[in-house]
């Protein structure tokens, strides 16, 4: 099963709009399996007309721990406090011992390491759920949430594409389709983590070609080939010419130019790929999938 993932440096550039929309087009052709990898805001199920109730199952997972106090052996020696990195330790007076934050601890363990008196252990918790629905557009789609306020979303989304590998080998699909999440974080390394091929979305304003650069870095880093799509290219076609550019400077394939259309926005609104909800768009996303090194 080849992995396609497909990633944008900054939020908001049409990531979800190209991930439905080719998701659609190659089940047309081959099996395939999709994962929304943006365990923080995950949209794509929305973009597909999936709702949370859609789902076939919905299973509570634990990718993350929390430090957790035994008092009865503390001493009020303040190492854990002076050590944690992440603010998530406060101090009692009264009872001269620390008080964690969970809001705030990233589980790194560092406090229960440096504790004389073994006072600190480590506890998992719920950080999030993972579930599986059939799309109507005739492939399985695996999504995942972070709860609200919780960490560890690298994780989750790790999760996700175990989960999808193995029901995509169960089902014997030729293609996992990834929409990663945006930015350069653990959520996106564990996304193009594996990957064939990564293709990268990006919009003709400077902060968007600012965060495709270190968007590519990141793919560069894991010797995945890649290929740019310019989402809206005709609202600043100046720019436009630039981020083409740069890509033939660096010899990066152009693999799509899309323009902007309200009926793209009347398509998220309606919760249809816009493949489906206006097929006068559909060979733009054809093409982009007729140049990718991955077939
Ligand atoms: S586990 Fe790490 S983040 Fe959490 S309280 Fe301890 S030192 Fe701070
Ligand atoms: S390091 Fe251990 S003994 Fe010292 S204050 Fe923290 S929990 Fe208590």
């Amino acid at each position: 099963m080849k992995v396609l993932t497909i990633l944008s440096g900054k939020g908001g550039t049409g990531k979800t709009t190209l991930s439905a929309s080719l998701a659609v087009l190659l089940a047309k052709k081959k099996k395939i399996i999709v994962a929304d990898c943006d365990a923080d805001a995950p949209n794509l199920g929305l973009a597909l007309g999936l709702f949370d109730k859609n789902f076939l199952s919905w299973q509570k997972v634990q990718t993350n721990e929390k430090a957790v106090l035994d008092e009865k052996k503390c001493e009020g020696c303040k190492k854990c406090l002076e050590v944690c990195n992440f603010g998530a330790i406060g101090w009692n007076n009264k009872k001269n011992k620390p008080i964690f934050n969970s809001m705030l601890c990233e589980g790194c363990g560092s406090c229960m390491l440096i504790c004389p008196n073994n006072a600190i252990k480590l506890v998992k918790v719920k950080n999030g759920k993972v579930g599986i629905a059939n799309s109507k557009y005739g492939f399985k789609f695996i999504s995942g949430q972070l709860k609200v306020g919780a960490t560890g979303s690298g994780k989750i989304v790790s999760l996700i594409k175990d989960k999808t590998e193995k029901l995509g080998k169960k089902e014997k699909a030729e293609i996992m389709l990834a929409d990663s999440a945006a930015g350069v974080g653990c959520p996106v390394i564990a996304s193009i983590q594996g990957s064939d091929y990564v293709i990268a979305i990006t919009e003709p304003t400077p902060s968007a070609l600012n965060d495709l650069k270190r968007a590519l870095r990141t793919v560069e880093h894991f010797r995945i080939p890649y290929g740019i799509v310019i989402n809206k290219w005709d609202l600043n076609k100046n720019f436009s010419k630039k981020i083409e550019e740069f890509a033939e400077k660096y010899k990066i394939p152009i693999l799509g130019k899309i323009p902007y259309d309200k009926q793209f926005v009347n398509a998220l609104v309606n919760l249809k790929p816009i493949v489906v909800f206006d097929k006068r768009f559909e060979p733009i996303f054809t093409k982009i999938l007729s140049k990718l090194k991955i077939k």
